[in-house]
């Protein structure tokens, strides 16, 4: 997001929305399989285990308490009749996508933020003075209807407000935040509610007595700059409602990240061995990294055993990664802490959370 933000930029001339399905691991099963609608569900790390984690609760079964995060084994003694769900990722990907297909048909600007939200900016279909509750409701019908989740939406001047408010009202609501309601209805929140202040910042603001968005919206812009940087400015102007970042496809070339892996002509056992494989792999990396003019933030391997199991490890990086040495460095500090003692025979080394070296201010660092 940070490669998009820029404070100059005009402001929208129409509605941008958020649309945010509920509890959408819980509602794909539900949309598979009727006979749940009216159950609690729950997806959970490992339903056979009696600590899987609850990673989302339908709104049945938070109506009885149950909440993201809870294990398995104090959900149940609160909800004996729990359905607990194992997660399906191919199932959330073809929802996911179902539901992208319908967002597509709206707008020519359409941001997919993860699985389950996406951005779209209405402007070509109508402008500030239209209505755009009749829109979002059938929107809202449509992916009910034909994709059989419930999906809330947020409508706002911009990105970053309809993100704020599209979980307002939920389930399966709708809100509008116009321009002229932000100081009443936006002002009285917290500022850790804005989108990207983290609770570092939202601690190091509340020691200046900055506690809701209004603060931080009466605040100098250079004292803001002056104290959090380019990250403060943005904060800062999501608060007042000018942060007028545009909605942005995702180019097919927008890649997520570059890898190289390659399969040993015989089972490797030898450190040495394993290290020139990995190391012929950073190699190919940096050079498509180059190539493309990236630098990533992240970086992966993954190796095979004998027994056909693939394990990876990632780390994050400090410093952009793009030179061999460094992709190096890191790939076999990953594979040495790895402790693997079995042969293997494949190795694969990946960057991600890829950047433009020019586009290298960290927003989200301080
Ligand atoms: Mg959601």
């Amino acid at each position: 997001m940070s490669r998009h933000f820029d404070p100059f930029r005009q402001a929208s001339t129409g509605w941008i929305f958020h649309c945010d399905a509920d509890s959408f691991y819980a509602s794909c099963h539900i949309a598979e399989n009727a006979a749940l609608r009216d159950r609690p569900v729950v997806v959970a790390g490992d339903p056979k285990s009696r600590h899987g984690i609850i990673v989302t609760a339908n709104y049945v079964a938070r109506g009885l308490g149950i909440r993201t995060g809870m294990n398995l084994d104090a959900a149940r003694q609160l909800c004996p009749q729990l359905v607990a769900i194992r997660p399906d990722k191919a199932l959330y990907r073809r929802y996911s996508q179902s539901m992208q297909d319908i967002f597509s048909q709206y707008g020519a600007h359409l941001e997919p933020l993860s699985l389950d939200e996406a951005w779209i900016d209405m402007t070509e279909l109508m402008s500030f003075d239209d209505d755009p509750l009749p829109l979002a409701e059938e929107l809202q019908m449509r992916v009910r209807n034909m994709v059989g989740i419930s999906v809330s939406i947020g409508v706002s001047i911009n990105k970053m407000l309809a993100k704020q408010v599209s979980d307002w009202s939920k389930p399966e609501g709708i809100t509008l935040l116009r321009k002229q309601e932000i100081p009443d209805k936006l002002w009285p929140r917290p500022v850790s509610e804005l989108f990207g202040c983290g609770p570092v910042t939202a601690q190091k603001m509340a020691a200046l007595g900055i506690m809701t968005i209004g603060d931080l919206a009466k605040q100098n812009v250079a004292d803001v700059m002056h104290r959090f940087g380019w990250h403060g400015l943005a904060l800062r102007l999501r608060a007042t409602g000018d942060d007028n970042s545009p909605v942005v496809n995702p180019k097919p070339e927008d890649r997520r990240s570059v890898s190289a892996e390659h399969t040993a002509a015989y089972d490797m056992v030898n450190a040495e061995d394993i290290l020139g494989l990995i190391g012929q792999c950073a190699e190919e990396v940096s050079r498509h990294l180059d190539q493309l003019g990236l630098v990533g933030y992240r970086l992966g391997i993954k190796w095979r055993t004998r027994d056909f199991v693939t394990h990876t490890r990632q780390i994050a990086s400090y410093g952009a990664l793009h030179r061999v040495e460094d992709i190096f460095r890191l790939a076999s500090r990953l594979w040495l802490e790895s402790g693997e003692k079995q042969a293997i025979r494949l190795a694969g080394v990946s960057v991600s959370r890829l950047e433009h070296p020019s586009f290298q201010l960290r927003f989200w660092n301080y």
